[in-house]
C-alpha cells in the first residue's frame, strides 16, 4: 500500500482515484469542488481541506488538473505541494498543460529534492473509470520506474517518452496529428459523396489503400462504415471539439516556442475554434464534418 495525495478530483481525476483506492492504497484528495471531495470519500477516500495538506506525508503526490496556471499555483504556490510535501516523495502531473510550465514546474520540484514526472494521458473518462488509460511520462528513468507501478494501475499502456515534458510533447503531436487527419477524412468523404461515390465505397477502398488513418478506419466522421463512431449517433462526444481544440491551441504554442511551421496544425486549431464559437465545442470533434458540409 502506498499512501497517495490526489488533487484535482473532476472528470477525469475522481475515477482515477478511485481506481487507486480500489487497489488498495490510501488515498486523500483535494477539489475545490465538495462534491467531488464527497464523491472520494464515499469511494473510500480520505479528503483534505488544501492541495497542501494531500501532498503532506504522503509517499506519491498525483494530480489531475484543468490547466498550466492551475498546475502552478498547486505546486510552486505558498502552501503548495512543494512546500508541504515530504523529502523524497514522488510527483505525478497528469494534467494536459503547456511544454514550458511542465518544464519549468519540473525544474523547480527538482531542485527542491523531489522526482517529478508529467504523465497526462489518453482515454478520455471511460478510460479513466475502466482504468485502460494511455500515459505519456516525461522525466528521468529513476522517475518513470517510480511512477510505473502507480500509472499501471489507471492505466494500460505507459510510455516513456524522454525528460520533463516530453509527456506533454508526445500528447500534443499525436492529437495535432489526430485532428489534421480528422479534417482531412472529413474532406475526403465529403469530395467523394459530391462526386456520386459512396462512404461505405470510399472506406473498403481508402482502408486498405495509402489514405488508411485511425480517424477513418476507427471513428469514421461519415456515417455508415463504422458502427461504433460517433457520427452514426448525432456525434455525441467521445471525444468532445473543445478538448480537441485545447490540444491543437497547446500544440500551436509549443510551435511558436520551439519556432516550428505547423501549417496544418494552425488551420486546424482555426477551424476547430470556429466550431467552439459556434456554440459547437460540446459535440464530438469528428462533428466538425457537419461544419465543413455547412450545417452550422
Ligand atoms: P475537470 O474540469 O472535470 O476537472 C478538473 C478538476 O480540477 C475540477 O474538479 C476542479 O475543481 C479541480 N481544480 C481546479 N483548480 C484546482 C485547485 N487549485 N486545486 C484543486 N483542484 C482544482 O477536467 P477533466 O476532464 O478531469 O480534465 C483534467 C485534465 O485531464 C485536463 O488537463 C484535461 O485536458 C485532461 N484530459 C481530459 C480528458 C477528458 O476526456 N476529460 C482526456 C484526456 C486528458
Amino acid at each position: 500500500m502506498t499512501s497517495i495525495g490526489f488533487i484535482g478530483l473532476g472528470n477525469m481525476g475522481l475515477p482515477m482515484a478511485k481506481n487507486l483506492v480500489a487497489a488498495g492504497h490510501a488515498v486523500t484528495g483535494f477539489d475545490l469542488s465538495q462534491e467531488a471531495l464527497a464523491a472520494l470519500e464515499a469511494a473510500g477516500g480520505t479528503r483534505a481541506d488544501s492541495a497542501g495538506a494531500a501532498a503532506r506525508g504522503v509517499d506519491v503526490v498525483v494530480s489531475m488538473l484543468p490547466a498550466g496556471a492551475h498546475v502552478e499555483t498547486v505546486y510552486l504556490g505558498e502552501a503548495g505541494v512543494l512546500a508541504e510535501a515530504k523529502a523524497g516523495a514522488l510527483l505525478i502531473d497528469s494534467s494536459t498543460i503547456d511544454v514550458d510550465t511542465a518544464r519549468r514546474v519540473a525544474a523547480a520540484a527538482e531542485a527542491a529534492g523531489f522526482n517529478m514526472v508529467d504523465a497526462p494521458v489518453s482515454g478520455g473518462v471511460g478510460g479513466a473509470s475502466a482504468g485502460t488509460l494511455t500515459f505519456m511520462v516525461g522525466g528521468s528513468a529513476d522517475g518513470f520506474a517510480a511512477a510505473k507501478p502507480i500509472l499501471d494501475v489507471m492505466g494500460q499502456n505507459i510510455f516513456h517518452a524522454g525528460g520533463n515534458g516530453n509527456g506533454q510533447v508526445a500528447k500534443i503531436c499525436n492529437n495535432m496529428l489526430l485532428g489534421i487527419s480528422m479534417i482531412g477524412t472529413c474532406e475526403a468523404f465529403m469530395l467523394g459523396e459530391k462526386l456520386g461515390l459512396e462512404a461505405q465505397t470510399l472506406f473498403d477502398i481508402s482502408a486498405t489503400a495509402s489514405g488508411q488513418c485511425w480517424s477513418m478506419t476507427s471513428y469514421c466522421p461519415a456515417p455508415g462504415p463504422v458502427p461504433t463512431a460517433p457520427s452514426n449517433n448525432q456525434y455525441q462526444a467521445g471525444f468532445a471539439a473543445a478538448m480537441m481544440l485545447k490540444d491543437l491551441n497547446l500544440a500551436q504554442e509549443a510551435s511558436g516556442s520551439a519556432e516550428c511551421q505547423t501549417p496544418m496544425g494552425k488551420r486546424a486549431a482555426e477551424l476547430y475554434t470556429e466550431m467552439a464559437e459556434k456554440g459547437q465545442g460540446e459535440l464530438d470533434f469528428s462533428g466538425i464534418i457537419k461544419m465543413l458540409q455547412g450545417a452550422f
